[in-house]
């Protein structure tokens, strides 16, 4: 039951990863180019709106949002009494009624696992 954790773990690890690997910023789109760093001398080029959604998706926001979802996740631990999440089954956070989990794995993590439903280990059944 905690494959779901464990596919979702992986995941950011391999987003953390390879955003850690890349030029750390900050990144600025600037008409067609993308300048990396606190200074303008190194330009790559781009096609304007693509350099804005390179700029605005650089290493320190993939991190950022990796740091985030690891925090829901935390949230979202199974009850191992009850196998269910804690947080969904609380109807603290706001969601319809009907989306209230009965089972393992919540539809939180469900959601948080559905960008990367194109991986090979991504399960089906994990689809909300
Ligand atoms: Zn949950």
């Amino acid at each position: 039951m905690d494959d779901l954790i464990a596919f979702l773990r992986a995941r950011l690890d391999e987003d953390e990863r390879i955003a850690k690997t890349a030029d750390p910023g900050p990144w600025h789109a600037d008409g067609g180019g993308i300048h990396k760093g606190h200074t303008t001398d190194e330009v790559v080029d781009y096609a304007g709106d693509n350099a804005e959604h390179i700029a605005r998706h650089d290493p320190a926001r993939v991190l950022a949002e990796v740091a985030a979802k690891r925090l829901i996740i935390e949230l979202h631990q199974p009850d191992h009494k009850q196998r269910d999440c804690g947080t969904c089954m609380s109807r603290k956070i706001g969601y319809q009624e009907d989306w209230i989990e009965e089972e393992w794995p919540c539809k939180t993590l469900c959601l948080l696992a559905l960008p990367y439903a194109d991986h090979p280990d991504y399960r089906e059944e994990w689809r909300p």
